[in-house]
């Protein structure tokens, strides 16, 4: 029996990528003689691209959608397709066609060899954006690779085939914040990482602003690793031995008739940096804090307003 691939595609605002995405990864496809289902999640576009998928799907029977009820995040929309998703393998693409689907037979082969994740990550800088957001993503997967205890691959992408193995698994985490390229490295199993060179987007813009990129990443750190609250311990633990260290030197400057009570204003510049210092560890605190608030209220990590893929479920058919 023919194995069968589950494409899944998130798609934010991507009405003219659509039809094209459809085509290049049939293209790729239909030499390697697998069967396919692609499953598109709308992830509260405001565009047309609810219709745009529809149509495709009247158009081919191997073509779903999952439309969720608002604007989740890609990361959310991933893990909605990959909990519907069926296939013996399961690949995530961007619908924007930056990633190469001329990749996929490889991808595929390194499969059939026995990998269960097989990821990408960008050979050189992102061509598409600015100095100052290429020195930030290099800076965000050095962040963290350290707090992580694991590397993150400058450039890893979420273009990666996982076998259903490891869906099952994935499909099993519930975490409120969910950041799928740490959480792939996480899970383990046998991975290989293969570089592409991205393309230009098709049409439309990049979802992300710079200020949505930057509370990623440090909800990223945050759902990653402890070590931000460990800080506050050791930058406490190397001012007070300072400190230790200043008191006895204070005494013995004074008691040696050296004037050592001058230097108001570095008392007040001293005192201003201990309470910045202190706001700062309150607020790495007080962000787990809302993290594990967030998380006890168990609310799922998005929602599904409507799907075609159900009827796969009572009344399995071959695509
Ligand atoms: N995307 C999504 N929800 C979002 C933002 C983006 O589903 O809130 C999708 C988007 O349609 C695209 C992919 O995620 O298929 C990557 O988005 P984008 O091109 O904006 O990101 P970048 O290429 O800059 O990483
Ligand atoms: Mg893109």
């Amino acid at each position: 029996m023919k194995k069968k691939l589950s494409i899944v595609i998130p798609a934010f605002n991507e009405e003219r990528n659509i039809c094209q995405i459809v085509l290049e990864i049939s293209k790729a496809l239909n030499e390697t003689g697998y069967l396919f289902e692609f499953i598109f999640i709308n992830d509260g576009s405001f565009d047309n691209t609810l219709n745009e998928i529809k149509l495709q799907s009247k158009k081919y029977d191997n073509i779903f959608y999952i439309d969720l009820s608002r604007n989740f995040g890609k990361d959310y929309a991933l893990k909605a397709g990959i909990n519907l998703a069926k296939g013996d393998a399961i690949i995530t693409i961007d619908a924007d066609l930056q990633h190469p689907a001329s990749l996929l037979p490889k991808m595929l082969q390194y499969w059939e060899t026995g990998y269960e994740i097989v990821y990408t990550y960008r050979d050189k800088p992102n061509p598409y954006t600015n100095i100052l957001s290429r020195i930030s993503s290099a800076l965000f997967y050095k962040i963290i690779s350290i707090v992580s205890d694991n590397t993150l691959e400058n450039g890893l992408s979420d273009f990666r085939l996982v076998d259903k193995k490891v869906a099952d698994e994935l499909v099993k985490i519930n975490e409120y914040e969910f950041f799928f390229r740490g959480m792939i490295k996480w899970i383990g199993y046998s991975q290989i990482g293969i570089p592409y060179t991205p393309s230009a987007r098709l049409t439309g813009t990049p979802a992300y602003s710079s200020f949505k990129l930057i509370k990623l990443a440090i909800g990223s750190i945050m759902a990653f690793s402890v070590k931000p609250l460990y800080l506050a311990t050791g930058i406490g633990l190397v001012f007070s031995l300072l400190a230790l260290f200043y008191i006895p030197y204070i005494l013995i400057s004074y008691f040696c008739g050296y004037d050592a009570l001058s230097g108001w204003a570095s008392l007040i510049a001293t005192v201003a940096f201990f309470g910045g210092l202190q706001l700062l560890v309150l607020g790495i605190i007080g962000s787990y804090l809302g993290s594990i608030f967030l998380q006890t209220k168990n609310r799922p990590n998005y929602i599904i307003r409507s799907t075609n893929l159900i009827q796969i479920e009572n009344d399995p058919v071959e695509f």
